[in-house]
Formats: structure tokens, sequence, C-alpha cells
């Protein structure tokens, strides 16, 4: 069977915004608003390893009339493209909390999705963000789960422990190579 990493998007692979009309940290809206975080080497490194890895990611900006859809799949393609060969399957959520879908997280249908469809040992993968409905995403799917302490997204986590956890996603990744867990 294989081994999986799945990675929450906004505050692990690109950075944060701040937009004034929330008065929050949010994904980008617009591909203007998007940069990336440095990580290809080490997800490279990863893929070497023999590791599949997936993008699971809540998108509600559309949902909540914050921005066009168009815009945010404009995004999502771009962040793809710059981590072209290394992504398996993206998976996204384009809805809100009140729709009421099972795919938003921390709903772990995704990583259940994956797991058939790519022959994946949950128990043996990790769920990687820097929020708790990532680590209880994990949790849900039977994962081991490590938070990015992203700044920005600190009041987003706390109520859940992760096994690992590091300042940014490439000290995560490190501490899964070093161990080999
Ligand atoms: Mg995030
Ligand atoms: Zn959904």
């Amino acid at each position: 069977m294989n081994r999986a990493i799945f990675l929450d998007r906004d505050g692990v692979l690109d950075e944060l915004v701040f937009y004034k009309s929330s008065g929050e940290w949010e994904a980008p809206r617009r591909l203007s608003d998007l940069q990336m975080i440095d990580v290809r080497a080490s997800l490279q490194r990863l893929v070497d390893a023999g590791w599949l890895l997936f993008i699971v990611t809540n998108q509600p900006s559309h949902a909540k009339g914050k921005a066009t859809r168009d815009d945010l799949e404009t995004v999502h393609g771009e962040i793809l493209r710059r981590l072209n060969g290394l992504i398996t399957r993206s998976y996204v959520c384009f809805h809100q909390a009140d729709d009421g879908c099972d795919c938003r997280k921390p709903s772990p249908r995704f990583l259940r999705e994956a797991a058939q469809e790519f022959n994946i040992d949950l128990s043996q993968s990790w769920m990687v963000g820097d929020q708790d409905t990532d680590l209880a995403c994990g949790r849900a799917a039977g994962t081991h789960v490590a938070l990015v302490e992203h700044p920005r997204s600190a009041n987003k986590r706390g109520a859940i422990t992760p096994e690992v956890r590091g300042r940014n996603l490439d000290e995560v990744l490190a501490h899964l190579e070093r161990t080999g867990v």
C-alpha cells in the first residue's frame, strides 16, 4: 500500500492574505494576492522517497460572496502549476459551513476517497495543516497529524494536540524525513 501526506493549502503552501473587508487573514481571493511559500525542494524529497502528496483545502470565499468562483479556480490552478509534478491530486471544497456538504474539512471524505483510489494506508499517512480543522480531519480519517504553526492563523488552533509541529512546512517535513514515520 502507499503512504500519503495530505497537505492543507493556505498557510502551508501559500501565504495567508489580510483583507480589510473582513479584518482577517484569509486564502488569496485573486491571483494578484497569491504568494507561494518556498516548499518545492522539501516536497520533492518526499516524493523521491515514495510518498504520495495531496492537497485538501476548503475554499468558501465564493460561497461567502467574497470572491468569484473563476478567481478561486485561477488561484488554485496556479498553485498546482507551481507545484507541477509533485501533487498527485488536489481536493477542493467550495462550500461554506452552512451548506451542509460532506466534503468540507474536518470531514474526512476526501482523504477516504484518495485512500480508495490510490491504495493508501491512512494509518501510515499524515495530514498537515495550520488549523484545528485540519488536525480534526486527519484524526477522523485515521492519519497521523502535524501542525504548521503559521503566526497568522494562531487563533484557529490550540484545541487539538498534534504528533508533530513546526514553524513551517519545511520543519514538519524535515521531522517526517528524520523519523521516517
Ligand atoms: Mg490553512
Ligand atoms: Zn464541501
